[in-house]
């Protein structure tokens, strides 16, 4: 899990989404499997915290690190995600 507090952060993982161009489901707002190397899912949960931060949690292994990376299974889920958001908003 990891507090998502600039676009910055998401560069690294960016680029790798983009080579590995994987496969996003959507399960509901929020919440998205994310296709992993192997073919496997990961859930990646997109929430906001209590004082409105951006709270990005990946069930893979460098999701669940004690010094968590910017997975590009987040940085893919995130992408769809902010895109969702942005039309509710609007909406
Ligand atoms: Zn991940």
């Amino acid at each position: 899990m990891f507090i998502l507090q600039s676009a910055a952060q998401l560069e690294k993982a960016i680029i790798k989404a983009k080579k590995t161009r994987t496969q996003v489901k959507f399960i509901k707002f929020g919440v998205y499997a994310v296709r992993g190397s192997k073919g496997n899912f990961y859930t990646v949960k997109c929430e906001r915290g209590e004082h409105g931060e951006k709270i990005v949690s990946c069930d893979c292994k460098a999701g669940q690190s004690v010094k968590p990376l910017v997975c590009f299974h987040a940085a893919s889920a995130l992408a769809l995600h902010t895109g969702l958001a942005r039309q509710r908003q609007t909406a």
